[in-house]
């Protein structure tokens, strides 16, 4: 019974979107997430908008409608929730897959923390939400150390400082900073990151302009302690107090399973696929959605990775 034409890791909307491709071509599948269905989106910080419209983030031809002119985290949660729903999806969640190795058969043993299954094909759409880029300093494993910022109303009153100035950094400190929080941002290059979504950066800029929020560039964070921190700026190392760090430093996919699963990965870490099929160097081991970028994580998003599904389901159909 745990046999399928394919066995699909990660209830991401990718994974969502080759479930939805696999069923109408009737073919026997099954989702398996080690979280909640779209877990990436559910950790998301709550208030977060998209810089996609909603079209852009549909899958299945099911509308997504909102009358924002981009939706918001929350939307987004709502809307993949309904989308499972309609279709009926069969998603098995808070499971993890640990081992997908080939049999003597050519077919693919799939071991998870909960059971074992059988698949003629593996789609890998694991993402690149669940392992953040350190910035490897002392104090980075302390408890007010976050690679995962959720929600302002923590950093009330608090002196909180934010690594990195791409969207998420420039989002939390404006965030914090609107609920009372003494902000100060360290930014590694001489400026903002060129991926700010278009309708925040003026907003950041003044900010930072009218020294409302700090901001220290060509900085980095030296060391992480208890009630403080040390920064290297161009003026020399200075010391601020602090009670919170936002490490905003970006993410990257899951190497190491990766290769576990057998996938070549070259020096670049970009993992090896056709590009006309999503077919890996393993036969009928498939990448799909933002996980083929690799270190990459701007070039892949929902908007140019949905056609994955259909790539793939072609291919396995023949
Ligand atoms: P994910 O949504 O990351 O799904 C991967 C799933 O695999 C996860 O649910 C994970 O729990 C699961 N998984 C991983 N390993 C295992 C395992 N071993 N076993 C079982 N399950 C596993 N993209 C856009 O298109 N527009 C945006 O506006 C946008 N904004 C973003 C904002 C933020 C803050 C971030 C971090 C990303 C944003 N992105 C945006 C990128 C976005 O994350 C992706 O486009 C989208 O989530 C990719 O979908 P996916 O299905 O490829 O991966």
């Amino acid at each position: 019974t745990n046999q399928f034409d394919i066995v699909i890791i990660g209830a991401g909307p990718i994974g969502m979107a080759c479930a939805i491709e696999a069923q109408k071509a009737n073919l026997s599948y099954v989702i398996i997430e080690k979280g909640a269905l779209v877990n990436s989106l559910f950790n998301y910080p709550v208030f977060m908008t998209f810089f996609s419209t909603s079209q852009k983030l549909e899958i299945g031809g099911v509308p997504f409608v909102t009358i924002n002119p981009k939706p918001n985290r929350n939307e987004a949660v709502e809307y993949y929730r309904r989308v499972a729903e309609k279709f009926s999806l069969k998603i098995n969640l808070f499971e993890t897959v640990n081992r997908v190795v080939k049999d003597a058969d050519d077919v693919f043993e799939i071991t998870t923390s909960k059971a074992d299954y059988i698949a003629s094909n593996v789609v890998v759409a694991t993402g690149f939400y669940d392992v953040p880029l350190l910035m490897n300093v002392k104090g980075e494993n302390l408890p007010k150390v976050t690679h995962y910022y959720k929600d302002p109303h923590l950093y009330a009153f608090q002196n909180v400082v934010v690594v990195g100035a791409n969207n998420s950094g420039v989002d939390a400190a404006l965030e914090t900073y609107r609920k009372g929080a003494n902000v100060t941002m360290i930014i590694r290059s001489g400026e903002l990151g060129p991926n700010v979504k278009y309708w925040v950066r003026p907003d950041i800029q003044n900010r930072i302009n009218e020294g409302a929020i700090t901001a220290y560039f060509d900085s980095e964070l030296m060391e992480i302690k208890e009630n403080d921190v040390d920064i290297k700026t161009p003026e020399g190392i200075i010391t601020i107090p602090n009670d919170f760090v936002i490490a905003m430093t970006g993410y990257q996919p899951d190497f190491a399973m990766l290769r576990k699963f057998g996938i070549d990965l070259p020096d670049s870490l970009c993992p090896v696929y056709n590009e006309e099929t999503m077919e890996t160097n393993v036969k009928g081991l498939y990448l799909a959605g933002v996980v083929c970028g690799g270190l990459d994580t701007h070039k892949l998003f929902i908007e140019n990775s949905r056609v994955h599904a259909e790539m793939i389901v072609r291919d396995i159909l023949g």
